[in-house]
């Protein structure tokens, strides 16, 4: 990068954390993009004079709202609840709702930021959006769930429609949450519309929806495999996460030979030497969404080692893949998977590695797929999902298997295209990433004028 972009990329930064003081988490993702947008458009003259990647970085509107409901013991109880549309330059603002006690604006702000460029990865027409609340759904019964999601959405339902924003879920938000979601919406707007995706199958769900987002993240790393003339098969691998993104990319991981020997959840990690196989992860898919127990549960049934408040990434490993939340792998333990003989990650979970983690992997030359790349699977069945409740109808389940396949490939081709590291055959996948998600949705901007 030129001395002059260095200065402009230190200037654009230290006004981002200026203006949003305290933001961490959005002022480390808006760094990632930056870093490589700035080399990219230092002779593009247009981007500059239209400030792009400023308008970009500040979102559309926030709306924060409270959330009041009652618990099954008769007590009020208040959340906040949250929607930021980022930008809806390529199409309505689509990205996840989440129901975690960690939800703040810092948090919804950097997804709502990656999301725009993830979903411009995908090809499909939509524009970058998250929200969420602070209510955690642990411990809470049907019902309580149920009053907080009708509360939570009568609210929201006055800023959502299937041209103007759809949501989806995210973590704590899986069917269970959707569901109630959706009925709400049906009942305060009186409209049956694709307005959230990720829906039961009897009402305008699409089939692949629910694995899309971890089989995506291991097709993301076959590719990059395949790239270097290598495969899956037999590869030991370190999965994070217990939940929808994490089980699904197990399933996959164990479809093309792979070992995978780890998983974890908010209270530990398992360690199976044996591979966590087909039926051990039927076990693990009831534990965690009917059960809704912890880890240790496996271990006992299994007689395996349960390593209580720890991640795995110390465990040797060919291939890892973090799916469980952001900043579950610190630069420490970037370090240890490289020097334990790890070639490839694959983000499945937003933003899990550090900025020193992801500098760390990129100076070892990994395969290093970051999330907005790697995860985007999700987004665009999601987005296919929108398309068949415009038609209404329901595509065949092979069909989208199929076109899922071809978005991750076309995806990892727009990586290898601006990512490749000048004099050298190594894939820089995050610059690649950043910059053909940031090309589209800067053309969309520049044509618009100033809006
Ligand atoms: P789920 O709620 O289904 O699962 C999340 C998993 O991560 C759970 O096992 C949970 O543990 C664990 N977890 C959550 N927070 C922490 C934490 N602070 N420390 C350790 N473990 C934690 O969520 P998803 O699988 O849907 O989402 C996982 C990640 O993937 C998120 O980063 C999400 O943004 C991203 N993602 C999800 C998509 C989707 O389609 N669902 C699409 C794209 C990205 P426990 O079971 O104990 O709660």
């Amino acid at each position: 990068m030129a001395v002059s972009d260095h200065v402009n990329l230190k200037k654009f930064v230290a006004g981002v954390k200026r203006r949003n003081p305290g933001e961490t988490e959005f002022h480390q993702a808006v760094f990632e993009v930056a870093s490589n947008v700035f080399e990219y458009i230092s002779d593009k003259e247009i981007y500059h004079q239209t400030q792009i990647l400023r308008r970009i970085a500040e979102p559309d509107r926030i709306i924060i709202f409270r959330v009041c409901w009652e618990d099954d013991n008769g007590n009020i109880r208040v959340n906040r609840g949250y929607r930021v549309q980022n930008n809806n330059a390529i199409g309505p603002y689509k990205g996840g709702i989440r129901f975690h006690p960690s939800v703040n604006l810092s948090i919804l702000k950097f997804l709502a930021f990656e999301q725009t460029f993830k979903n411009s990865l995908t090809g499909l027409p939509m524009g970058g959006g998250k929200g969420g609340a602070d209510f955690n759904p642990k411990g809470k019964s049907d019902n309580e769930v149920m009053r907080f999601c009708q509360s939570f959405m009568t609210e929201l339902h006055r800023h959502i429609g299937a041209d103007i924003d759809v949501p989806a879920g995210d973590i704590g938000v899986g069917a269970r949450e959707i569901g109630f979601l959706f009925g709400q919406y049906k009942r305060l707007s009186n409209r049956f519309t694709g307005v959230l995706t990720g829906k039961g199958m009897e009402f305008g769900g699409s089939p692949i929806r629910t694995e899309a987002t971890g089989y995506g993240t291991v097709y993301m790393m076959e590719d990059m495999l395949k790239h270097r003339g290598e495969n899956m098969d037999g590869r030991v691998c370190l999965v994070s996460g217990a939940g929808n993104v994490a089980t699904y990319a197990v399933e996959k991981l164990n479809q093309l030979g792979a070992k995978v020997v780890t998983m974890s959840d908010s209270s530990g990690f398992i360690y199976d030497k044996d591979g966590i196989d087909a039926e051990k992860l039927a076990y693990i898919i009831d534990l965690k969404t009917n059960r809704r127990e912890g880890l240790s549960e496996y271990a006992a049934e299994y007689k395996v080692d349960f390593f209580a408040g720890e991640r795995p990434w110390r465990i040797p490993c060919n291939l890892a893949f973090p799916c469980a939340t952001q900043n579950e792998i610190s630069a420490n333990e970037a370090l240890l998977l490289i020097n334990n003989g790890c070639i490839g990650v694959s983000e499945g979970a937003n933003m899990p590695t550090d900025q020193d983690g992801i500098e760390h992997f990129i100076a070892a030359k990994l395969l290093f797929a970051p999330s907005k790349a790697a995860n985007a699977g999700g987004v665009a069945i999601s987005g296919l999902e929108m398309s068949q409740n415009s038609a209404r109808i329901t595509w065949k389940e092979a069909e989208l298997q199929n076109l899922l396949r071809e978005i991750m490939a076309n995806i990892h081709e727009q990586c290898v295209t601006y990512g490749q590291q000048p004099g050298s055959d190594y894939i820089n996948y995050v610059k690649g990433a950043n910059i053909a998600g940031f090309i589209k949705v800067a053309d969309a901007m520049v044509a618009y004028g100033v809006v």
